[in-house]
């Protein structure tokens, strides 16, 4: 496989309503959704979809939410060799309320996803021999992450680190000298150095000094704004592409796929986060959140339209 997702698998159960229910209150919605969800399952599927070999490294409870959620992320083409089933904890959901503004309010609960050890870890090894990116997330335990990192380090395998969510109390140094990208976007960059890079000036200075924590090389993403890369052979502002957003949901997963996926191609740190910025640009236009992975034809051709 050429790229190992080791992270986080949820069923999303998303209620539209009109009002978001306040403390004590009960409201009635009027639909309801399942869907696929964690920040590792949607990594993962999206760069199935860019037509990487993605091999997914996860844990889900022995319920009908994990049939569901491992179900999904087959069909998108991953390989789930190395997921397992917890046979004492239920598979990670998130419960999310959405009012008729499209405002929200999430309560996740992490079930197996927070029993990954170091006896999956092990055993997913042999996957690391061939695999050319190892993509984390934070959603599961950070000591497995940690391993992992070394492990891929030891075995010349590409790490990329979305920091997210960005833990209180920072990241052990080790693993910024693991890190080859790291990739927070504006709040995860706040939490992680103490202020929120609100413009393209603060991002370089903010991705500057993640590599200084020891970090190969840093993107930080801004949303609508685009992104900035420091470190590994190459600086500069990535513009973002002109699309017209319907949901944001998962634009940062999918620009995680795209710069693995680019990376693990041998592309530069620079071309990867163009490839990644149209990755990213392009799941803004559909709805949902793996659902909104973008195909290799769609990137290739914003890509094209866009020479700039
Ligand atoms: P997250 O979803 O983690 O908060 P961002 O919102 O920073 O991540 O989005 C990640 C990347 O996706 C951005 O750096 C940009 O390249 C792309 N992107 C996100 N929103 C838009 C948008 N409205 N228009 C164009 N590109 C976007």
């Amino acid at each position: 496989m050429a790229i190992i997702v080791l992270g986080s698998i949820n069923t999303d159960i998303t209620a539209y309503g009109q009002a978001l229910p306040r403390p004590g209150e009960t409201v009635l919605a009027e639909r309801y959704e399942t869907d696929l969800g964690g920040k590792g399952a949607n990594q993962a599927a999206a760069a199935s979809r860019l037509g990487a070999a993605v091999e997914f490294v996860g844990r889900v409870g022995a319920d009908a939410f994990g049939d569901a959620a491992m179900e999904r992320l087959s069909a998108f083409g991953v390989s789930t060799r190395h997921s397992l089933r917890d046979p004492a904890h239920g598979t990670g959901i998130a419960i999310i309320n959405v009012d008729a503004k499209g405002h929200n309010a999430i309560t996740v609960v992490s079930g197996a996803n927070m029993r990954i050890d170091k006896a999956q870890l092990q055993a997913a090894l042999p996957a690391f021999a061939n695999a050319k990116v190892l993509m984390l997330q934070l959603e599961i335990p950070l000591d497995i992450c940690l391993e992992a990192a070394r492990e891929a380090r030891k075995q010349g395998v590409k790490v990329v680190l979305d920091p997210a969510p960005a833990p209180a109390a920072g990241l052990p140094d080790e693993l910024y000298g693991l890190i080859d990208v790291i990739t927070p976007n504006e709040s995860e960059a706040q939490a992680l150095l103490g202020y929120e890079p609100g413009s393209v000036e603060e991002a370089a200075r903010a991705a500057g000094e993640l590599t200084a924590r020891g970090a190969r090389a840093a993107v930080v993403t801004l949303g609508a704004r685009g992104a900035y890369v420091a470190g590994g052979g190459g600086e500069g502002y990535i513009a973002p592409f002109g699309v017209t957003p319907v949901s944001t949901v998962a634009a940062g997963d999918c620009f995680n796929a795209g710069l693995a996926v680019a990376l693990s191609e041998a592309r530069s740190l620079m071309e990867a986060a163009r490839f990644a910025s149209a990755t990213g640009a392009l799941s803004t236009t559909k709805e949902g959140a793996a659902a909104s992975a973008p195909t290799r034809e769609e990137v290739e051709a914003l890509l094209s339209s866009q020479m700039r």
